[in-house]
């Protein structure tokens, strides 16, 4: 591929002006025409739709269905009489010595048994739309009916690919079908592309296909993507595509593209396969990536059950597919039927329910999860997508909210595929309304008041009302009552499940106020558990303080924090008092923890209910803090050790540094400190140079101990 100058338009072409509601068919044609090729420049030209596929499918119906009833309205230059987009002036572009055409789409299944009686119509041969009653005449039938190649309908980009002498020569994209764009360099990137087809093969041979790819490759991507703080992509589809369409060839091959063969352009020195089916095995045999998802089936009925079958298995498919695609098997009944201006008589694309529809954010409201996390969701106009109608979907955080653009007010495209949450993937900002508000997310928790904290380094936003929090509840509970906190046992889910429900408890204090009798009385309860749990109940009364600080559940408090911290303060009351500055002395315990402990001592609310359970008889021996040692002169530092010190080994090293108060760690960050190398340190050593974190050898370390070592050494 020879690039030249980007030639890319950088924007998009305007809308196109509204239409009276009262428009003749002409002005209609008119308005629709421009709507489509405005669309199709945006999808096909710039890898940028600003609709989803089912919006731009049921305006090209329209259409088709007005210039049906308007035969005079029809010409040349309408959307339903060409293919695809005009070729980016960037690439070379290359004349397809086979034309690349579009597919007749289907929606129902009556269209399908229309396709099923042309085809049959065409060859002579009987439609078979359902078994028939009469056996014989059933037999009869399917003998003479038609026989089908059924595949996938793979949600890519459609690519010719051209071997010579079983070389890849030239690979180029469909373009308008007649001309298209040479992406040999890019293509030759896709691991799953042969350079050279396997075992004997002709002197040319132009195969079809779609380049796509894998959702799970589309998720990691992305994730890429937006951690380097770049575009993310809207789906698969446009990912591959602008993957694809990239002027340096170095992108595209960071980008995990597939393909899978389905067609045939020119063929030289070989015979054309007698069937489609055929045609496959035989790309197979060459070393071609085929999906095994085909079969060959008979009359309208095999179409559709074919169609039913992927249709219940869409979901678990490891890629996007929009459809399933019907080819007429026999080539040569293939050329019998021959085509029609943009698509093929012989093949018929079966459209599965969109997975993308667009509607409005008519509000961003936050929820409040099971451990507190804060995430906001778009309620939206009720909008029919993926199979059922949907009237929320999350945003997962505010950055997210930000790197989308989400207004209150705007249109976005929602997504909703299987069981996954419906999720808003993209705004049209073409369509922002000007009184659109832009989302603030609450300083205090919706559902208990309490502040609402997002701690350095983490996208998720929390409330902090751990102990009150009634969204919370169940899950404090649980976590208060466990085996390695107060031991409660018998306080499983389904007792906290009730208790909560029913309104009986709402904080871990108020189990100590629970009697046999308001046990006994809940579902599937006998007097015999009841008064097992209250026993267990009174008998956790005695504990420890590290149990009972793991019990309150604060964010990032595990079991070893909690005795470092009971350790270190001896008293509750130390740890009430403490602020973030003596939080951080406390081995072990960096800032976020720090912030997290602070935070939750802040909320008037859990001290209340801390109060609470000492009040009802918790209880613990309290001891002495333990001595405060003067800090050590690199105690908060973090320093990673890498290579072969000259005099000292690495355990030598880290026991030096440890007794100087530093932290030595495995991998370097931003947060390391320093870096010391010796010979041989390999990426450790590259990261900290990429980082700007100071690089010491092993004399440069020693001074620094030195230069520290005060009273403490
Ligand atoms: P099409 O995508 O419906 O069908 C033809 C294409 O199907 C081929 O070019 C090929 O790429 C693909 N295909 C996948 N599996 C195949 C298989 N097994 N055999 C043969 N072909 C297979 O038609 P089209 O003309 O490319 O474009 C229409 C599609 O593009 C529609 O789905 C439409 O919604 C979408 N579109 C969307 C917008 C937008 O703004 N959102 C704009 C233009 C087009």
């Amino acid at each position: 591929m020879t690039a030249k100058t980007p030639g890319a338009p950088a924007s998009a072409p305007a809308p196109a002006a509204a239409l009276p509601a009262d428009a003749t068919p002409a002005q209609r044609v008119l308005w629709l025409r421009d709507e489509l090729d405005r669309h199709s420049y945006q999808y096909y030209v710039l890898d940028a739709p600003t609709i989803p596929d089912a919006d731009y499918d049921a305006l090209f119906s329209e259409l088709q269905a007005l210039e049906t009833e308007h035969p005079d309205l029809l010409t040349d230059d309408s959307p339903t009489q060409r293919v695809g987009g005009a070729p980016l002036a960037a690439f070379d572009s290359v004349r397809h010595r086979v034309p690349m055409l579009s597919l007749n789409n289907g929606f129902e299944d009556d269209d399908v048994v229309s396709f099923d009686r042309r085809c049959a119509q065409g060859l002579g041969k009987t439609a078979v739309a359902a078994p028939a009653d009469d056996l014989f005449g059933a037999a009869d039938a399917a003998d003479n009916a038609v026989e089908y190649s059924c595949e996938l309908k793979f949600d890519g980009l459609a690519m010719s690919l051209r071997y010579e002498d079983g070389k890849l020569v030239q690979a180029a994209t469909r373009g308008d079908g007649e001309t298209g764009e040479d992406v040999t360099a890019n293509v030759r990137t896709i691991k799953a592309i042969p350079l050279k087809l396997r075992g004997q093969a002709p002197a040319v041979l132009e195969v079809r296909g779609e380049v796509f790819m894998y959702r799970a490759d589309f998720d990691k991507l992305n994730a890429r993507q937006a951690e380097a703080g770049e575009k993310t992509f809207v789906n698969p589809r446009n990912a591959a595509a602008g993957s694809l369409r990239q002027l340096d060839p170095r992108i595209t091959a960071k980008r995990p593209l597939s393909f899978f063969a389905y067609g045939l352009g020119e063929l030289q020195g070989a015979d054309r396969p007698p069937t489609h089916g055929v045609m496959l095995d035989g790309f197979a045999a060459l070393g071609l990536p085929v999906c095994e998802e085909r079969r060959v089936v008979k009359g309208a009925e095999g179409l559709l059950s074919f169609h039913r079958d992927i249709g219940a298995r869409r979901d678990q498919l490891p890629y996007d597919i929009d459809g399933v695609v019907y080819k007429v098997n026999a080539i040569p009944e293939q050329e019998q039927l021959g085509f029609v201006s943009r698509a093929p008589r012989f093949a018929l694309a079966h459209k599965f329910p969109a997975q993308e529809m667009t509607t409005t954010v008519e509000d961003i409201e936050v929820q409040v999860g099971r451990t507190g996390a804060i995430t906001p969701v778009a309620r939206l106009a009720p909008v029919f997508v993926g199979g059922v109608t949907v009237t929320n979907a999350t945003l997962h955080n505010e950055d997210e909210i930000r790197r989308k653009d989400v207004h209150i007010g705007d249109t976005v495209i929602v997504r909703r595929a299987g069981d996954v949450i419906p999720e808003v993937v993209a705004v049209v900002l073409e369509r922002r309304p000007a009184d659109a508000r832009a989302f603030v997310m609450p300083t205090a928790c919706p559902v208990c008041g309490s502040h609402v904290e997002k701690l350095e380094g983490e996208v998720i936003a929390r409330c902090t009302g751990g102990l009150i929090c009634a969204a919370q509840r169940k899950q404090a509970l649980l976590h208060f009552a466990q085996r390695r906190a107060m031991d409660i046992e018998g306080l499983g889910d389904k007792v906290v499940e009730q208790l909560v429900d029913q309104g009986i408890v709402r904080t871990p204090a108020d189990l100590y106020k629970l009697g046999v009798a308001k046990l006994a009385a809940l579902d599937r309860m006998a007097d015999k558990s009841a008064s097992n749990i209250v026993a267990a109940i009174d008998k956790s009364r005695e504990t420890t303080l590290n149990r009972f600080i793991f019990a309150l559940g604060i964010r990032h408090v595990g079991e070893a924090t909690a005795k470092d911290l009971a350790k270190h303060f001896g008293k509750l009351d130390n740890l009430l008092a403490a602020d973030e500055a003596a939080l951080l002395e406390v081995n072990d315990v960096g800032p976020v923890v720090a912030q997290s402990i602070a935070n939750f001592l802040a909320e008037a609310h859990n001290v209340e209910v801390i109060e609470q359970l000492r009040a009802a008889g918790v209880h613990w021996p309290e001891s002495e803090p333990a001595a405060r040692a003067a800090p050590l002169p690199l105690s908060g530092k973090t320093i990673v050790l890498t290579g072969t010190l000259p005099t000292l080994s690495r355990e030598e090293a880290k026991e030096k540094l440890e007794a100087a108060g530093a932290k030595v760690a495995g991998s370097v960050s931003k947060k390391t400190d320093y870096v010391v190398a010796g010979a041989e340190a390999g990426s450790k050593l590259e990261k900290a140079l990429a980082l700007d974190v100071p690089v010491l050898d092993e004399d440069g370390m020693l001074k620094l101990l030195a230069d520290n070592s005060g009273d403490a050494q």
